[in-house]
């Protein structure tokens, strides 16, 4: 046979998969990877990254081939030092620039919109279990169902009528025929 295009009709229900089982062991914690992404602890490269000496901080080289001497490195260490407090506090005086500017403009939108801080927000539910419904209305239990091979014909009224054969002729669109 070529395929199952080919097989034989059989007229049988389809066969159902397996029953889920469950497997011995503990379950795995870990994300599963996608198919390439390469598995924990592979580190990323350090190809095409600047080398800098941590001992005098000039590019180029690495402490272990630094030819440098002792004065020009403290010199050097000092001034890297200066600058990376001033890069921090620009960082810190824009931050607290871009803080100011943000609450101004929610003050503003507040005093635009006639809002407090704690206007527009949803009034709190009490605590605890909610007040019991009062006026529930109680659906009426459905009818019985008919016995298999009855059409059955439900009127909006609330009458039922069964019967083997459908009824014709009456109501017209306000029946609603369940046909088992
Ligand atoms: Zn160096």
């Amino acid at each position: 046979m070529k395929g199952f295009l080919y097989w034989p009709q059989t007229g049988h229900p389809d066969i159902l998969p397996p029953k889920a089982r469950r497997m011995p062991g503990r379950p795995k914690k870990n994300r599963r990877r996608e198919q390439g992404e390469p598995g924990a602890g592979v580190k990323l490269g350090k190809k095409g990254v600047r080398m800098r000496c941590s001992r005098c901080l000039m590019y180029g080289h690495n402490k272990s081939t630094c030819g440098t001497s002792e004065e020009e490195c403290s010199e050097r260490q000092r001034l890297a030092a200066e600058e990376k407090k001033a890069q921090s506090e620009a960082a810190r005086a824009q931050a607290v620039e871009r803080k100011k500017k943000t609450t101004t403009q929610k003050k503003k939108q507040n005093r635009e919109s006639g809002q407090g801080a704690n206007e527009g927000q949803q009034p709190k539910r009490k605590r605890g279990r909610p007040a019991k419904a009062v006026n529930v209305q109680v659906l009426p239990p459905p009818p019985p169902l008919p016995p298999p091979g009855v059409g059955v014909y439900v009127y909006k009224d609330g009458t039922i009528q069964m019967s083997s054969q459908p009824v014709e002729g009456t109501s017209g669109s306000n029946k609603t025929a369940m046909k088992k």
